[in-house]
């Protein structure tokens, strides 16, 4: 049976709290992340590697079986989808909240809504569900400034700590979805690599249980 196992991460916020859950799991990288231009990165275990790429793919590897397990945020996860894909844990790290955005003096739509986001899907069945009629404008990021140059009426964005719509005269209207990192498990994986991968999914519970107390 193959033992090997393949992690698939994103750079940033998730990878800078994912390391410590990992160092947990005895998982600790070789290379030097922050010099280093390689994309499959070997570990102290030689039957563990990790891939650093992009946030939005990370549930595609995983989806696919290129990667046996993945940390993903449940923003990218509901805009996914993804018929391979478990969720077995939330990690509880990049916490942050999926919201309807707007000028601070309101939102003014001249006929159907215009809204600029990355998460068009998820938009979509927001809207939908309250049985709202809206145009949806897919962006790549900064949707913040789409309001200001009348691009959009509103945008449908994360939000932390609320800062970067306060600087751009926006505000919160409307909450959609709170939003973790999860981490994500190919299903056929988890079949075909049971003991190795339940045992990955089990420690890093237990790391996120430890981190608690
Ligand atoms: P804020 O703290 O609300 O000013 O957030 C700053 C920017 O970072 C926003 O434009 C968001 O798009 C992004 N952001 C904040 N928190 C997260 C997160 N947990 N995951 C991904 N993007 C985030």
């Amino acid at each position: 049976m193959d033992k090997k196992l393949t992690i698939a991460l994103s750079k940033g916020r998730i990878l800078k709290e994912t390391l410590p859950l990992l160092a947990y799991a005895g998982i600790e990288l070789r290379d030097d992340l922050a010099t280093s231009r390689k994309l499959i990165f070997d570990t102290n275990r030689d039957d563990v590697k990790l891939l650093i790429i992009r946030a939005s793919d990370v549930p595609v590897y995983v989806d696919y079986g290129a990667a046996d397990v993945g940390v993903s945020g449940k923003d990218v996860l509901m805009e996914y989808g993804g018929e391979g894909i478990y969720e077995p844990l939330d990690l509880e790290i990049a916490k942050c909240r999926l919201m309807l955005a707007g000028p601070v003096d309101g939102i003014h739509a001249q006929g159907r809504l215009r809204i600029a986001t990355k998460y068009v899907k998820t938009a979509k069945r927001y809207f939908a569900a309250k049985s709202e009629q809206v145009e949806m404008i897919k962006l790549y990021g900064s949707m913040e400034l789409a309001p200001l140059v009348g691009l959009a009426d509103a945008i449908v964005d994360v939000v932390d700590t609320g800062n970067t719509l306060v600087a751009n005269d926006l505000k919160p209207y409307e909450h959609i979805a709170d939003i973790s990192s999860r981490l994500i498990v190919n299903k056929a994986s988890m079949k075909m690599k049971h003991a190795v991968v339940k045992g990955f999914v089990d420690k890093i519970e237990e790391a996120v249980a430890q981190r608690k107390k």
